[in-house]
């Protein structure tokens, strides 16, 4: 090795904004479910999993056919939102595997391929059906870094990188942000009857059932039921983003089956492709269908490989419950070695559900530097939370115990040479 060595093509020429090759500094080639490899043969156990858009693991062999049978045959890649074998295909198997088991009744929409994208279009048809222009948001939301999306998120950090105004958008507090000490929802209640109190009456309320880049903050299905009962009162339209936490990373297909309720809209992205190819959905209740066409246009919202490894995975992986089980076994192996770490060290605690677990520290450092052992021990985790004080794990649904046990280990052992 030099002693001074020349910059890399990525920092001579890709922009200062890139992030997340600053933590993981090594050049990534080839991928097999979950395991990734450099171009010098290093192997790294993936517990990132392209950030919840890989659930059933780098290049799955089943989607992994598909997608090669249908590009050998010439299949449309590019369609604007011409109908095509391949979307008529999908959206049929999504009716049949996920929405009509799970009786819900939703119009759905390709709204551009981004998880950014099914946001700005679900707050544009809460303001147009309702005629409002004010969202209610939650304390550490991420909603995406479109001007809409950042209006909703809490990150000041990435707020600020709007260099204008975000408006029409009133943060709340999320489930426990005082510590149980103050009564649900009083806040927004009290905010709600006064006609003092400078809030507009809301057009939608934007929710994360899990918050995953907020720190893995997990809301409770009776606080989640009482925000649907609240919106249905209060004659507010309920937005889930299921963006990072739906396609069964919490164990149901979607993140708030555990409440048993049905928001107005959901929005869908990141594993909704299976493949790790650019794909969104945004679903509405039948009623709030009234775009005119064309109002929410887009170059990209046909994007029919993603189409083809989408009724791949729902074919393969949601004609059953096997997978939502498997993943809430695998969530429970985790919490019991996080628990085990919070009984050993002060400062340490745990929190999740399904396959989202978060080692949270009170010293915040502390959490990069578990990551930062991590990598060099072979295993890929990011930090979440606002002072990035959370270890967040987001390992692909179809990672194997011992799989999961070599990656836990590594936690293990990192954890106990920052915490001594
Ligand atoms: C990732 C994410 C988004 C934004 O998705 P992009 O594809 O990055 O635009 C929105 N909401 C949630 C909850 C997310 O996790």
């Amino acid at each position: 090795m030099n002693a001074i060595s020349e910059p890399t093509i990525f920092e001579s020429l890709e922009s200062e904004v890139r992030s997340y090759c600053r933590d993981w500094p090594t050049v990534f080639s080839t991928a097999q479910g979950s395991w990734i490899r450099d171009e010098n043969g290093n192997e790294y156990l993936d517990f990132f999993a392209g950030a919840g858009a890989l659930n059933y693991g780098h290049n799955n062999p089943v989607l992994k056919q598909a997608l090669v049978d249908y590009i050998v045959s010439d299949g449309i890649t590019h369609g604007l939102d011409m109908s095509t074998v391949a979307k008529r295909e999908f959206l049929e198997t999504f009716k049949q595997r996920i929405l009509d088991p799970r009786g819900l009744d939703y119009k759905v929409q390709f709204p551009g391929p981004t998880g950014s994208n099914t946001v700005e279009a679900a707050l544009k048809l809460a303001r147009k059906v309702t005629g409002r222009e004010s969202i209610i948001n939650f304390t550490n939301a991420f909603h995406g870094m479109t001007l809409g999306a950042l209006s909703v998120t809490g990150n000041s950090m990435k707020r600020a990188g709007a260099g204008i105004p975000l408006v029409h958008a009133t943060p709340m507090p999320f489930d426990n942000y005082f510590d149980g000490t103050m009564e649900d929802f009083h806040w927004f209640e009290r905010l709600l009857d006064d006609s003092g109190s400078g809030l507009n009456h809301p057009a939608a309320v934007i929710v994360e059932t899990v918050q995953g880049e907020g720190g893995v903050n997990v809301a409770r299905a009776e606080w989640l039921r009482a925000l649907a009962e609240l919106c249905s009162r209060r004659d507010i339209l309920l937005i889930v983003d299921d963006v990072q936490m739906g396609c069964g990373r919490t164990g149901p297909f979607f993140s708030f089956e555990i409440a048993g309720i049905t928001p107005d809209i959901v929005t869908l992205s990141k594993s909704i492709s299976g493949y790790g190819m650019p794909m969104a959905l945004t679903l509405m209740k039948p009623e709030l269908d009234i775009w005119g066409p064309g109002e929410h246009n887009g170059t990209f919202r046909g994007f029919n490989p993603g189409f083809v490894t989408s009724k791949a995975a729902l074919d393969h992986y949601w004609s059953d419950d096997a997978l939502h089980l498997s993943t809430m076994a695998k969530g429970e192996k985790i919490h019991e070695s996080f628990a085990g770490l919070a009984a050993a060290f002060d400062g340490v605690s745990t929190r999740g559900r399904g396959l989202v677990q978060g080692l949270v520290f009170e010293n915040a450092d502390l959490a990069g530097k578990v990551c930062q052992h991590s990598f060099e021990a072979g295993l890929l985790t990011e930090t979440s939370g606002p002072s990035d004080e959370v270890v967040k794990l987001l390992p692909p649904l179809t990672i194997t115990d011992d799989e999961l046990d070599h990656g836990l280990r590594i936690i293990a052992d990192a954890t106990a040479k920052v915490c001594s």
